[in-house]
């Protein structure tokens, strides 16, 4: 079956992986250091590595205050982590709607359910393409709320020439293999603010604060460390980051390559009946980490079973996440966000990832022109 998305492995990679495992470290050594100090060129801001992108929005939205009382905005049009790590921690998810044509989420639905509860605004750069972040600050400094990017899908985007990482209080990064560059598992969060990146360190260290400046006790003595807030164990190991770090070497080629396969798609579809292409917004350079096209006539699930069944493995991204049934047991009701439920009924993930071939794009191609009739 070929994947929708997948990992591209070189002997670099393989390389600086075995390197790391004949080092004297495997999880918190020198290469941590290292990997977080290129993604903080890359991202523009600090950042903080942690064990997958669902920790990683965790350790943001804890490292951010967000508790019970609060109430956290975002997207429906999300991997469901986006939502459950705030309510995890207690918070109210509100789901604002999003844009009919980006699927990122609509600056002015936000603005109506904004209220002085709301502790973060939780935007995803869907596809890769960042969200309106110029609008979503204002309304997030209006309402005093943090504003938090799900960059899952966009590390090596920018925003009117800034790059992801710089636009948010909070990015936060995936590095699963269908992501734009792997660890195996792993994640990131970038912050522009220093007191939550130091809360961020903490956080993914079980809490503890090493900084002896801090301490309650710091004439305990030279072993002393202690807890101040409750944290976690999501340190991304020595080994991961090394993998990180070669990776981030090609990010420039990966991008490239997107670029070229989805400039390829377009052209190779655009007289495709039945069949919507993504749009491009102006302002943006995104790295495309989806191709998401939209089927028609109420033929999606159709054209997903065929391809499947002909080998190409297509994916749907994504299900509302109020659809969950642990938010419909929550009260969360099926109408609420049009926009996102219209977008996820014709939406289809065509395979798009670095090593894809042009051969293997071209089989894409005329299987959904062979099933749409073209
Ligand atoms: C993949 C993804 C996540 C979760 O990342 P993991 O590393 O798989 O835990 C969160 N949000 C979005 C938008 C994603 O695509």
């Amino acid at each position: 079956m070929l994947p929708y998305g997948r990992q591209s492995i070189d002997e670099s990679d393989v390389a600086a992986v075995i390197d790391a495992l004949s080092s004297d470290w495997l999880t918190t050594g020198p290469r941590v250091a290292e990997f977080e100090a290129m993604l903080a060129e890359v991202a523009g801001a600090p950042c903080v590595t942690v064990t997958n992108g669902t920790t990683a929005l965790h350790a943001a939205y804890a490292a951010a205050g967000v508790s019970a009382g609060d109430e956290v905005v975002t997207t429906p049009m999300t991997f469901v982590a986006t939502a459950s790590g705030a309510a995890m921690l207690g918070a109210t998810v509100v789901f604002a709607d999003v844009e009919e044509d980006s699927a990122n989420l609509d600056p002015a639905a936000v603005e109506a359910v904004v209220t002085e509860r709301t502790k973060v605004i939780a935007a995803v750069d869907y596809a890769g393409v960042p969200a309106d972040y110029d609008r979503l600050r204002k309304i997030a400094d209006g309402a005093g709320a943090y504003l938090l990017g799900d960059a899952a899908h966009s590390i090596g985007s920018l925003y009117r020439g800034r790059p992801v990482g710089t636009l948010a209080d909070l990015t936060t990064f995936s590095f699963f293999p269908t992501k734009n560059l792997t660890t195996a598992e792993g994640g990131a969060i970038a912050s522009t603010r220093p007191e939550l990146v130091t809360r961020l360190r903490e956080f993914r260290t079980v809490g503890l604060v090493r900084d002896r400046a801090r301490m309650r006790y710091p004439d305990e003595g030279a072993w002393h460390q202690e807890v101040h807030q409750f944290g976690l164990n999501y340190r991304l190991p020595d080994v991961l980051c090394a993998l990180g770090s070669s990776q981030l070497r090609r990010l420039a080629a990966f991008k490239e390559r997107r670029r070229q396969l989805a400039a390829r798609y377009d052209e190779l579809l655009a007289d495709v009946p039945g069949l919507r292409l993504p749009v491009q917004a102006d302002d943006v350079d995104p790295m495309r980490h989806l191709y998401p096209v939209r089927i028609l006539d109420g033929r999606r699930r159709e054209v997903f079973d065929r391809l499947r069944a002909a080998g190409i493995g297509v994916q749907v991204n994504y299900i509302p996440v109020y659809w969950h049934p642990v938010f419909e047991d929550l009260g969360y009701r099926r109408g609420m966000c049009p926009n996102a439920e219209a977008f996820y009924a014709e939406e289809l993930s065509l395979p798009l990832f670095a090593d894809l071939t042009d051969d293997d794009q071209d089989r894409v191609v005329e299987a959904l022109r062979g099933i749409l009739g073209s």
